[in-house]
């Protein structure tokens, strides 16, 4: 009755056969009756990595050892520290290393980042998102427009999917945008859907947003880490992030914004603090404001490093690994892997597994989202008590994401024999 979905030998013959296996190795993979779990959120939380405890006990000891001084005589001397992370976020995003920061948290370098592109002037005042977006987004573009005094029922443009599909067609998001027109002040959409799992064509909507004299910026807390951006050359006014995703850098860890250079040096609106007043002279005190003129002008406190530290150990993991793009050439073979899977356990069981994430990979990351019909709560059940996790969305939907740093194709396969059981 199973055998259509692979076999667990199947699957560590591939795992065997692919270099990028070891990297599991590196991370601390949660036990279930002393066994490693099938741990497919890394969407949600990323698995932290062995070498995290060691970054911030470095931080500690020299913490321990220097007091203040360590701000220059720590091993990472704290004053720089944010300058650890612009080459390998660069790397991530497709930026210049000018063009990214690592500060504060996701939210609040959104509302940052809205100040800046979120101007709206005369006619001019619209935004579009997703119907769909995480709600924190939503919130934080809703309480943008009320605090221009505007009326979010008419500023917000919310894009749902056609009837009877669950993504948004490219065509229809630049049709959305050009009906707007000079309308539109912003567009800011999630560049990989966290519910879906659509990984939205971000160049093209840019230019769209562009040909009507729209900002155009996203929110790639699903994408950052999980698929390659070419930021830059797209032309992205902006982005920001989280990197307790598909970075592993721990709960709560410090976002990175994203800003175009052409912006670096206009006379864009900006809240400001002393972490982003020109570092060479930071320490004058001088009571006004000099900017650094790159993205580090968004900065406003000085870095959390404890928090930092796990991030650190976490984006060199990424550069061991060969980077983003080698990291995406093994998730697409897992999460094709995944697809095949659910298909064979659908048609074996006789269930009505809908997959509604893109099934053209280049439409998405590594996450599937899975509607399984007629099944509810208990199905979820049954799984955690045989050591899957997964994200079970009410009433009926299966968020997974398997993980190319940590997850194996062997974590697919027993996954696929323990839902066919659990359907059965
Ligand atoms: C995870 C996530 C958030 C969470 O925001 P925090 O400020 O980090 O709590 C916000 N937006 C999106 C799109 C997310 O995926």
């Amino acid at each position: 009755m199973l055998s259509t979905i692979p076999t667990i030998a199947d699957a560590q013959i591939l795992d065997a056969a692919d270099p990028l296996s070891c990297f599991r190795e590196k991370f601390l993979i949660p036990k279930h009756k002393g066994k490693d779990t099938m741990y497919f959120t890394g969407n949600s939380l990323g698995l932290q990595p062995r070498s995290a405890a060691e970054a911030l006990k470095t931080e500690l000891d020299d913490w321990a050892e220097h007091g203040v001084e360590g701000h220059l005589r720590a091993r990472h001397p704290w004053m720089h520290y944010h300058e650890l992370f612009s080459k390998p976020l660069a790397s991530l995003a497709g930026a210049l290393p000018s063009e990214v920061v690592a500060m504060n948290a996701l939210t609040v370098n959104l509302h940052l980042l809205l100040v800046s592109f979120y101007k709206p002037e005369g006619t001019r005042t619209k935004i579009i998102c997703e119907a769909k977006s995480f709600p924190s987004d939503r919130y934080a573009l809703l309480s943008q427009i009320n605090f221009h005094n505007l009326d979010p029922d008419e500023n917000l443009i919310e894009l749902s999917p056609r009837d009877g599909e669950h993504c948004l067609r490219v065509e229809d998001i630049e049709k959305a945008i050009f009906d707007a027109g000079d309308s539109l002040a912003t567009v800011m959409i999630g560049g990989v859907n966290y519910y879906t799992g659509q990984l939205h064509n971000l160049q093209k909507i840019t230019l769209a947003a562009h040909k009507v004299g729209a900002i155009c910026g996203f929110d790639l807390a699903h994408g950052m880490g999980n698929v390659p951006f070419e930021l830059h050359n797209w032309d992205v006014d902006f982005a920001c992030w989280c990197s307790y995703k598909y970075m592993n850098s721990g709960p709560g860890a410090v976002s990175g914004i994203f800003v175009h250079e052409r912006h670096h040096n206009s006379d864009i609106p900006r809240f400001e603090g002393w972490w982003g007043h020109d570092k060479s002279i930071r320490f004058d005190m001088s009571p006004s404001y000099i900017s650094m003129g790159t993205v580090e002008s968004w900065q406003l406190s000085n870095a959390p490093i404890l928090n930092m530290a796990v991030h650190k150990a976490s984006l060199e993991i990424f550069e061991d690994a060969g980077g983003i793009h080698a990291l995406r050439e093994r998730s697409l073979r897992l999460t094709a892997y995944l697809e095949k899977t659910v298909q064979a356990i659908a048609s074996t069981t006789g269930t009505n597994l809908e997959i509604i994430t893109p099934s053209n990979p280049v439409e998405r990351g590594c996450q599937l989202s899975i509607v399984a019909h007629g099944q509810g709560r208990d199905l979820q059940d049954k799984l955690s008590e045989a050591g899957v996790i997964v994200d079970w969305r009410e009433p009926d939907v299966i968020r997974m994401a398997p993980v190319p740093l940590y997850n194996s194709f062997e974590d697919i396969a027993r996954f696929g024999h323990i839902l066919a059981e659990s359907l059965s």
